[in-house]
């Protein structure tokens, strides 16, 4: 019997074992799969924890949400086509859901498919080999519970260490010196922390935008959000503005590239992430950047140099767990002989480059929205993955962009039809502005 070793239970490694499972469930004859997890629990980074640095092992904290955190855009969106929200909650639910309503749904679905015996928790991957004599791998992994290492040998690997944890982190001039506190976001937990306080952004993507407004829903005196190339230049609440470039800090001032200032009490680097693989080799490594169409990777899965490896969920995101889930159907038919991947790997290449070419024809939002879409779709038509309206996925990312342009701070308070099952999802009973209590229990409620 095949043995498949999963790197990761979040979203997209979850998404390789129920693929599995669901074979299975058909009557299919399955591999055995491992999955490793570092942390003690499943859901990846929705797996949220207040600590930053290291964790209880010592390792670094994987976690990158905060306590507030509210989907970025509507959940219909990312809804999995074999498990609804309706199926789960047992009613249609409002469409930016916090983090603990979404993590009780990513649970949702695996607990049905029973697959948490296939994950061996606290386990930190820390090293794999391919072994070219036998044509497989070895793993090597540190249990933290029984302190011990061990190694097994596995036929296939499957990378879903996700790529937002690993924190990138410029040092700008007068750093070393600065009189408040300076945070990634990565180690960003409680908007509250900043409540009254003059607090820079320094970034002017997600998470510039989304921390910046949790800081100004809990209380922030103001918020400065500075740029490299453009502006987000989102209407912004009056306590907000956008400024270039940081060029140095003295004290409590900051200094811009307009020669503007600002006295500011707190810094948060909003300053993205790496992909990062400590326990890969060179010959196994992805290097890419974050984009659509990653470096190296045949259908966005395919480790090129090396197809019995596979990596889920490495590319910039607008479609996030439906699209886990396509690669995850994908992966799980090749390595049951359903889906050949061509041999010749000048083949791998080029599907790589036109991928890359067709993601660079154009510098547009939707454009990027549509990429991304008719890659899921790409996918799941050489599936049994439940097919659904990924054109419809495509236009609610419109209307959500649009949404955030007509009002910043109000765009959560929209609605979108499940694209599932066709029901409008009710209006949240208290604007996102005012929902200072974000529990499930609170959210929830009628
Ligand atoms: C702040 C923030 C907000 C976000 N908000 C949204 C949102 O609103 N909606 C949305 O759809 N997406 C959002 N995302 C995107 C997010 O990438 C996905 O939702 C999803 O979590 C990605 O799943 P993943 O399984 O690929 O990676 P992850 O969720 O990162 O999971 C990777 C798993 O691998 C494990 N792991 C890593 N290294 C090892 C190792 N060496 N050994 C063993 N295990 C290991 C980790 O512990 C983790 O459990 C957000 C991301 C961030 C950072």
């Amino acid at each position: 019997m095949k043995r498949i070793a999963v790197i990761g239970a979040g979203p997209s490694g979850l998404a390789m074992l129920r693929a599995f499972q669901s074979a299975k469930a058909k009557g299919a004859e399955i591999p055995e799969v491992v999955c490793f997890e570092k942390q003690s629990d499943w859901g990846g980074l929705w797996n949220y924890t207040w600590r930053t640095g290291v964790d209880e092992n010592g390792e670094p904290v994987h976690c990158s949400m905060y306590r507030y955190l509210w989907t970025n855009g509507p959940k219909e969106g990312l809804e999995f086509a074999d498990y609804s929200f309706e199926e789960h909650f047992g009613k249609q639910i409002a469409s930016y859901p916090p983090r603990a309503v979404m993590m009780d749904y990513i649970e949702g679905r695996v607990k049905k498919a029973d697959v948490r015996k296939w994950i061996r928790f606290s386990t930190v991957v820390r090293w794999v080999e391919y072994n070219e004599a036998t044509g497989d791998f070895t793993v090597t992994v540190h249990d933290m519970e029984k302190d011990s290492v061990y190694k097994e040998r596995f036929d296939h690997v499957v990378c879903a260490s996700g790529h937002f944890s690993s924190p990138n982190v410029p040092e700008y001039p007068g750093f070393d010196q600065f009189y408040g506190r300076i945070v990634h976001a990565h180690d960003f937990r409680d908007a509250r922390e900043f409540a009254g306080q003059d607090v820079l952004l320094v970034g002017a993507s997600y998470s510039a935008e989304d921390i910046g407004s949790q800081c100004w829903k809990y209380g922030a005196k103001s918020v400065t959000t500075s740029y490299r190339s453009a502006p987000m230049g989102f209407n912004w609440p009056d306590n907000w503005e956008e400024k270039p470039a940081l060029v140095k800090v003295e004290g409590k001032t900051a200094f811009f590239k307009d020669g503007s200032s600002k006295e500011i009490d707190s810094i948060i680097l909003c300053t993205g992430y790496k992909h990062y693989f400590p326990f890969l080799p060179d010959d196994l490594r992805l290097k890419t950047k974050n984009r659509l169409a990653t470096a190296d990777l045949y259908k966005g899965v395919v480790y090129v140099h090396n197809p019995k490896m596979f990596y889920l969920g490495m590319q910039d995101q607008w479609f996030t767990f439906n699209m886990f889930d396509a690669q995850a159907w994908y992966v799980r038919d090749i390595i049951l002989g359903r889906i050949a991947v061509p041999e010749d790997k000048q083949v791998l290449l080029d599907d790589v480059a036109e991928r890359e070419a067709r993601e660079e024809a154009q510098d547009d939002v939707k454009y990027a929205i549509k990429y991304q879409g008719a890659y899921v779709k790409e996918l799941i038509a050489d599936t049994d993955y439940p097919s659904f309206d990924v054109d419809g996925a495509c236009y609610a990312f419109f209307e959500w962009k649009q949404h955030k342009i007509d009002d910043i701070m109000g765009f959560r308070n929209n609605s979108y039809k499940s694209l599932m099952t066709g029901t409008m999802a009710p209006t949240h009973h208290t604007p996102w502005k005012d929902a200072l209590d974000d529990s499930m229990e609170a959210y929830l409620k009628n």
